[in-house]
């Protein structure tokens, strides 16, 4: 077992130059494994500290709720790299001002430099409402589905996880209505996506329907994600979503050596509205940040698009290939080659994220066109 795993914290007094001195990750999703396998990378010895005692490939859920893979953990063992030590914890509190973490117990850590990568999570959802946010909402429709083999299930929201969710759940043979689906018709890639949706007989509903439960319907809220309440309970700036607020080389406004990447980061400056929550985001975000510490030197760490890939159901994919700042670009694949384009990203997503680089090439493009910005130098 790694050390520090499944390690209960009883409040810890000695404080050493090192500890003082150490990077500390927080959340073990896509931004923060990333960090700190960079971090170790660079010859740092990152204390990553997460919630969960294993990763969740959070892009598989939707599979999970479906029935078609039993879970989406993956072992911290087979992503982590040997400098990197893992507690299993969740943190409370960051106290910026005297650079330590508080965790749930109490117990105190201190921090030379910080990387909030707490992420997003499942949403406050009305009784009798589902949704496929995380691990445990995923598997609880998954329950729910199995108690009612006959309801139909509407899914509320167009966005990649509702399509991607109503793909999966049609082609195990449920009965789907997607609700909110007249958004698809504003461009070509949302019109092929309704394309397949229909081939699967999934019913589009035009109508701006509430994500609430009627009779005898399993209804799930597609609509959005929820930012853990961390940045603000620790009374780090954050935006009325609760993201806290990072310059474009990842340090928290006005904190020194608090740095955050991945769901729960609001980019200031121009430039930056492209940026979705997406673990194309946080993996790019995540080797960024870790320069950036490592480096001991600002660098612009916005990072721009290359595609977007859904899983389709039944082996379809569609690979939409879009510029640096999002935007469609006339290309695509489709079909059983998206499909299979759609799988090798979610394989490469575990390999990229433990290698701490976003991409087996030497670069990855950032927001600026023509720029781009050197993740692998120096690693
Ligand atoms: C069904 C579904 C399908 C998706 N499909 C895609 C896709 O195809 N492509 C794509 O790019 N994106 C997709 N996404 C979005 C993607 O999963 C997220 O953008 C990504 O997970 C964000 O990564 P992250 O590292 O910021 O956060 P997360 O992956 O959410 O990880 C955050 C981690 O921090 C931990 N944590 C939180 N608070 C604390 C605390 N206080 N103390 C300790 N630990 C804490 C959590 O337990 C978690 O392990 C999908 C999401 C869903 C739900």
């Amino acid at each position: 077992m790694r050390r520090g795993t499944e390690r209960i914290m009883t409040g810890r007094t000695d404080r050493s130059d090192a500890d003082d001195e150490r990077a500390i990750v927080v959340g073990g999703g896509y931004a923060g494994v990333t960090a700190a396998n960079r971090l170790a990378r660079h010859g740092a010895r990152p204390l990553l500290v997460t919630a969960r005692p294993h990763f969740v490939e959070r892009i598989r859920l939707h599979r999970v709720a479906s029935a078609d893979r039993p879970h989406a953990r993956v072992p911290f063992d087979a992503l982590l790299r040997p400098d990197v030590e893992l507690l299993v914890a969740t943190v409370a509190r960051v106290d910026a001002a005297d650079r330590r973490i508080v965790l749930d117990s109490g117990a105190e850590r201190p921090f030379g430099a910080l990387v909030l990568a707490v992420g997003s999570g499942a949403r406050t959802v009305s009784s009798g409402v589902h949704c496929v946010d995380d691990e445990s909402h995923a598997e609880r429709l998954a329950g729910a589905l199995r108690d009612r083999p006959d309801a139909v299930v509407t899914v509320v929201g167009p966005g990649a996880t509702g399509v991607e969710l109503a793909c999966a759940l049609a082609d195990s043979g449920r009965r789907v209505r997607l609700a909110r689906a007249a958004r698809l018709a504003a461009d070509h890639h949302g019109r092929a996506l309704a394309a397949r949706l229909t081939s699967l007989g999934v019913a589009l509903l035009d109508d701006d329907v509430p994500p609430v439960a009627a009779a005898g319907d399993l209804v799930v809220d597609a609509t959005g994600l929820a930012i853990p309440a961390l940045a603000h309970d620790s009374g780090l700036p954050v935006d009325d979503r609760g993201r806290v607020v990072v310059d474009r080389s990842l340090r928290v406004h006005g904190v020194e050596r608090v740095y955050a990447a991945g769901d729960a980061i609001l980019v200031d400056g121009p430039g930056t509205a492209h940026l979705r929550p997406a673990c194309a985001s946080a993996i790019p975000l995540g080797t960024a940040v870790a320069d950036v510490i490592a480096r001991g030197r600002p660098r612009d760490a916005v990072p721009g698009y290359a595609a977007r890939c859904l899983d389709l159901g039944d082996g379809h994919g569609r690979v939409q290939f879009v510029s640096r700042t999002d935007r469609l670009l006339p290309f695509a694949v489709g079909g059983r080659l998206g499909g299979i384009g759609k799988e090798a990203i979610c394989r490469f997503t575990l390999r990229w994220m433990r290698a701490g680089a976003p991409s087996p090439l030497p670069s990855w493009p950032t927001s600026r066109t023509g720029a781009l910005a050197r993740t692998t130098a120096g690693a």
